[in-house]
């Protein structure tokens, strides 16, 4: 068995890692891989923002509506000035 899996196979696995379904060994992998290697972790992340990015489509923005409201206010204003 490899020490560190490649980059392929993290990423092929990388649903599976997040899900916890993947035996130990298989997984300390994926983690060292992870650590050392940006490529992955940003696929990582970006596979992490998925769900996120879709609930937050659907759901009203964190902020206070005023501010997102003021913000768009000043960047109208900008727009108009030039
Ligand atoms: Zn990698």
């Amino acid at each position: 068995m490899k020490l560190l899996p490649s980059c392929h196979d993290v990423q092929t696995d990388l649903t599976e890692y997040a899900e916890g379904t993947l035996p130990l060994s298989r997984r300390l992998g994926i983690w060292l891989h992870l650590l050392l290697c940006r490529v992955c972790a940003a696929f990582q992340r970006g596979l992490e923002a998925l769900p996120g990015l879709a609930k937050t489509s659907l759901a009203p923005p964190p902020e206070a509506p005023e501010a997102a409201n003021e913000a768009l206010a000043r960047v109208q204003a900008a727009l108009r000035k030039s």
